[in-house]
């Protein structure tokens, strides 16, 4: 195709309504407005792994009972659909509880799996429970048998025609590109996600490394364009670590510089503010709804995204005027606000 100004200007235009709509989709009207972690168990301990620790922290699974008050306060809340996540939900000694629940009360759910689930869990997804699965694609801590797994998981369920994403934490310059043949066969899209500081604070990527990280990011978006395979940044990026002819290349890819929280039901069902921000809020018991919820959280985020990241942010317009928060606010999180906590 020639490229005239006016087409050059179209494919601007499409691109930036795209990614509106993409925000939207990812961060700010997602369709889960809860996570529920019902086991931080998971056999895998990923070397980048954000949720070290808390597996001694919370060494229970949700219980049966705990699961159907969960499913009550949703249900009471109006609220369908959630996120799953851990942990492994594959290993939650309840999962086939929960998938039974699900049906029961005609909910749906995102599920956030290492994609190393055997048949026997495969069998209890259905179509109508599991809207979208999210894969942890972590091909460098897999063993060859784990990989095969992995790929005859995602053929599989491409099979039954679930929707699947494939997650890829980045936090080194060299991006394993088999993802990307994963995912163009399958017809996957990827859901980048910039390694952030877990809960003990072991961090995989510095702050000060971020921004380096910046040329591997573009680069893999581009081979993800040129083979057709759809990219979605999974939290907000740093606006100066890119060039603006780069945000521009990024975008359809949900690219965004603020995010919106969205809270974490424990297995013991105390609420986190985020799946990163491991700031604790006592039980869901206490909250009757989700907005009760939320008003308890905002003043801390607010009080992170204030806060810059750099010393240099405070001269920066877009932190003034409070567009770009600086990344995940995880960076920001005081060590005092991942307390050792019991409900
Ligand atoms: S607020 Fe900080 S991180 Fe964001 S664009 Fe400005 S200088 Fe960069
Ligand atoms: S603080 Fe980080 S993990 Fe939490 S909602 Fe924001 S980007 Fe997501």
């Amino acid at each position: 195709m020639i490229r005239t100004p006016f087409s050059s200007l179209y494919c601007f235009a499409v691109n930036e309504l795209k990614n509106i709509n993409r925000v939207r989709l990812v961060s700010r009207d997602p369709s889960y407005k809860v996570i529920l972690i019902p086991t931080y168990r998971c056999g895998l301990k990923c070397s980048f792994c954000f949720i070290q620790g808390l597996e001694r922290q919370f060494p229970g699974d949700m219980s049966v009972d705990d699961l159907r008050y969960f499913i009550d306060w949703l249900t009471a809340n109006r609220l369908r659909t959630f996120l799953v996540s851990g942990g492994e939900p594959a290993e939650y000694v309840h999962f086939p509880e929960l998938m039974r629940l699900l049906d029961e009360h005609a909910m749906e759910i995102v599920l956030a799996s290492n994609g190393l689930f055997g048949q026997d869990t495969s069998r209890l997804f259905s179509r109508k429970a599991v809207r979208f699965f999210l894969l942890n694609y972590n091909k460098e801590e897999f063993t060859r048998d784990q990989y095969q797994r992995f790929v005859a998981n995602v053929r599989e369920l491409r099979g039954r025609g679930f929707p699947v994403g494939l997650k890829l934490n980045v936090y080194k310059a060299q991006i394993d590109r088999e993802i990307l043949a994963v995912a163009a066969q399958f017809r996957c899209s990827i859901y980048m996600a910039l390694s952030c500081p877990g809960y003990e604070a072991n961090t995989h990527v510095s702050r000060e490394r971020l921004a380096a990280l910046s040329p591997a990011i573009v680069s893999f978006v581009r081979e993800c364009k040129h083979r057709g395979v759809v990219t979605n940044f999974s939290r907000p990026i740093l606006r100066c670590a890119f060039s603006k002819e780069d945000i521009h290349f990024l975008k359809p890819s949900a690219v965004r510089y603020r995010c919106n929280p969205i809270p974490v039901v424990n297995p013991d069902l105390s609420v986190f503010s985020c799946l990163n921000v491991f700031k604790p809020y006592g039980p869901l018991k206490a909250f009757p709804h989700l907005k009760a919820i939320r008003s308890a959280i905002q003043p801390y985020f607010n009080h992170l995204r204030q806060k810059p990241l750099f010393d240099h942010c405070v001269q920066c317009p877009l932190h003034r005027s409070e567009k770009c928060q600086g990344g995940c606010l995880a960076y920001k999180q005081e060590a005092s606000d991942r307390p050792v906590m019991h409900v």
